[in-house]
């Protein structure tokens, strides 16, 4: 499963859930998926990429899972913020 994260707005209610991923897709790199909260994850970033170069370097994604990133878009997984690693789960403790 897959979304479009298209305005501001979108991103923000993306990143207010508590599962999934964000893919970063770039014309001049392959996709890297990132978690929902990765620090790699900016809305400066965000605006940027989508808003002020409309789109037209890449795009963001809301993705359900590491297993749907790497089918919809081959993306790999971030260094950064290692994705596979799940998080420690402190705001459920
Ligand atoms: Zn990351």
């Amino acid at each position: 499963m897959k979304r479009e994260l298209r305005t501001f707005d979108e991103f923000r209610q993306a990143r207010l859930g508590d599962s999934g991923f964000v893919v970063i897709t770039d014309t001049a790199r392959p996709a890297i998926v990132h978690k929902l909260n990765g620090r790699c994850i900016s809305a400066d970033n965000f605006k940027v990429k989508v808003m002020l170069d409309k789109r037209g370097t890449g795009n963001y994604y809301w993705v359900d899972s590491i297993a749907s990133a790497a089918s919809e878009f081959g993306a790999s997984a971030c260094k950064i913020c290692k994705p596979h690693h799940p998080e420690k789960d402190i705001w459920r403790a």
